[in-house]
């Protein structure tokens, strides 16, 4: 019998640049559970700690999760695994394929192990990760969809499309064979706008062309159900990704939009990883009007200073879809269920109002 859920986004981010610190905490029968999901960056792992030792009063974390191997999100967990006890990690292991992906590749000089050895250095973060762990004999799961994380169930990406397709495509990986896709380039190369334009609550303008690294759409996506409410953690993923976990929910009978009452704002609110179509497939279709009382609750992790994280364009999608929008922004949010502990100094959190103009 699972009671209670308390997820608290720490607030991650020097300067414009933003990155994910989340610590969750159930309790099952009469034992808590306590799952972090990304660390942030390497400074940021020392405030987990602190924030485990303090708030969740432990000193052991069941399930250390990193969601994709960016070092905003993988940086911070090595000093987690240093400094308390854990007793699983849960990570992609994207070396450990070059077997199965060589092929893709156009150098013929490539061996399996400089091709591991490559994508090692270049994601030295989570492979630091991973050494930590095989040094302390604590497993390392990863996480594809249907795999269980205590009470969460991951639901994207499968380990078929993860290797063969995103692995491959690692920005980071030497080049690939096949043309690049010119799509993912000519959408980065096009810069972020200064102006603004009008919006409006019933008309959405979040076209399904935009795309993302595929480090970000290999994101692990979970999803846990607490009593009545839905528990879903996004990391940076990108349409695709969040097109694919609608697709698994719905083949285990999993209605995302039904069951969703708690969502992270994928990669800080950024433009670039959600559209209309997503959004309707994961949280369900935008509201007629505004809702008196929003019912559901979508949090985002944004540095202090960035001035265009959560975009606002897509905290008015949330809105939109009968969310209420908590940022962090430079100190940690909590979203607690009824039954979990007091905590002091824990006050309330100003939520976003729907923007009249948003980013052009
Ligand atoms: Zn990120």
């Amino acid at each position: 019998m699972v009671n209670g859920i308390e997820i608290d986004f720490l607030p991650v981010g020097e300067g414009k640049h933003s990155g994910d610190a989340i610590a969750v905490r159930w309790r099952e029968d009469d034992q808590y559970k306590i799952l972090i999901y990304d660390g942030g960056t390497k400074a940021y792992g020392a405030d987990l700690v602190e924030h485990v030792k303090k708030h969740f009063n432990s000193h052991y974390v069941d399930y250390l999760v990193n969601s994709h191997p960016d070092n905003d999100h993988a940086g911070g967990l090595l000093h987690v695994l240093e400094n308390l006890t854990v007793g699983q990690l849960w990570m992609h292991r994207p070396w450990a394929y070059s077997n199965e992906i060589r092929h893709y590749f156009h150098d013929g000089r490539i061996t399996n192990d400089s091709l591991a050895e490559r994508l090692k250095q270049k994601m030295s973060a989570a492979n630091a990760l991973e050494k930590a762990a095989l040094e302390r004999d604590i497993p390392i799961h990863e996480p594809f969809a249907g795999s269980q994380i205590g009470i969460f169930t991951v639901l994207s990406p499968t380990r078929d499309h993860y290797v063969h397709g995103l692995v491959p495509q690692f920005e980071k990986s030497p080049e690939l064979k096949k043309e690049e896709s010119t799509a993912a380039s000519f959408f980065d190369m096009i810069k972020e706008a200064a102006g603004y334009v009008a919006d409006m609550w019933d008309k959405e303008y979040l076209p399904d062309t935009v795309t993302t690294s595929a480090e970000n759409e290999s994101s692990a996506i979970l999803f846990a159900t607490v009593g009545k409410g839905g528990y879903l953690l996004t990391g940076d993923a990108g349409i695709e990704a969040l097109r694919a976990c609608a697709d698994f929910a719905s083949s285990i009978g999993i209605d995302l939009p039904q069951r969703v009452s708690f969502v992270q704002i994928p990669h800080h609110g950024g433009r670039h990883n959600v559209s209309t179509e997503t959004l309707n497939m994961i949280v369900g279709e935008p509201l007629q009007n505004t809702p008196d009382q929003p019912s559901r609750t979508a949090y985002v992790s944004a540095a202090a200073n960035a001035p265009r994280h959560p975009k606002k364009v897509v905290t008015n999608a949330f809105l939109r879809r009968g969310f209420r929008v908590g940022q962090t922004k430079g100190r940690a949010i909590s979203h607690f269920t009824q039954g979990t502990p007091k905590r002091e100094g824990w006050g309330p959190i100003t939520y976003l109002p729907f923007y009249e103009e948003v980013e052009e």
